[in-house]
């Protein structure tokens, strides 16, 4: 077997990650980042063929990264892919304008639109539709826990960690419900990313009810 292309894959969001490490990982040797700034320290030590890059990043975001790696002698031709949940019409142009090689907007509903993108720049073989399946099947798995982890916060709301903590959560389902072709979580998570402070309690419930609602429904 030829010498695989290496990839950086950057995304804050655990559950993205794992998509992405699952649909590119047999055919491509994967370095995965958590945050800009891991992926600039990574990505200098071991330079990859191409990176699929999530532009919202807390702190170091994917245009600053973007704007770092082209500022590098060594580092400035390597192709870049931009990942974005925020898909609005114009947008394509908008991230090709700023120097990124293609982007690919997120939920990842149509996975060949990433295999091309990625297949365009640097080559390799990508079949990922296949690899959907067993991936979703993994989410499922995790879904008991996370509802298990909202109800633990749920009740103790008063407290700004918790109450931090809550909302990071209800933020990652977001990003990842609708990744795995659960929109209905990415729209309770929403509502509750949104929710006022009296409104909060009664969103949760409602997430962790569709969550619940989510996995016995798709049980394996
Ligand atoms: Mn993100």
């Amino acid at each position: 077997m030829a010498e695989r292309p290496k990839l950086a894959i950057v995304e804050d969001n655990p559950d993205n990650r794992m998509l992405l490490e699952v649909l590119l990982g047999r055919d491509y040797e994967l370095s995965v980042y958590d945050s800009g700034e891991a992926a600039l320290a990574g990505i200098r030590t071991d330079p990859p063929a191409l990176v699929v890059l999530d532009i919202s990043l807390p702190r170091v975001d994917g245009t600053e990264v973007l704007r770092r790696l082209r500022a590098d002698d060594q580092l400035r031709a390597i192709p870049v892919v931009a990942l974005t949940a925020h898909a609005m019409p114009g947008d394509r142009d908008t991230f090709l304008t700023m120097g990124f090689d293609d982007y690919v907007s997120k939920p990842i509903v149509d996975v060949d639109i990433l295999a091309r993108a990625i297949r365009r720049l640097v080559g390799g073989v990508t079949e990922l539709a296949d690899k959907r399946a067993a991936v979703r099947r993994r989410y499922i798995e995790r879904l008991a826990d996370k509802a298990r982890d909202l109800r633990a916060l749920r009740h103790r709301l008063e407290n700004a960690d918790v109450l931090a903590e809550l909302r990071k959560r209800a933020h990652n389902l977001r990003g990842s419900g609708a990744s795995y072709g659960f929109e209905a979580i990415t729209e309770a998570a929403g509502r509750v990313e949104v929710a006022a402070a009296d409104e909060l309690a009664e969103a949760v419930d409602r997430l962790i009810e569709i969550i619940e609602e989510t996995a016995a429904t798709h049980a394996v």
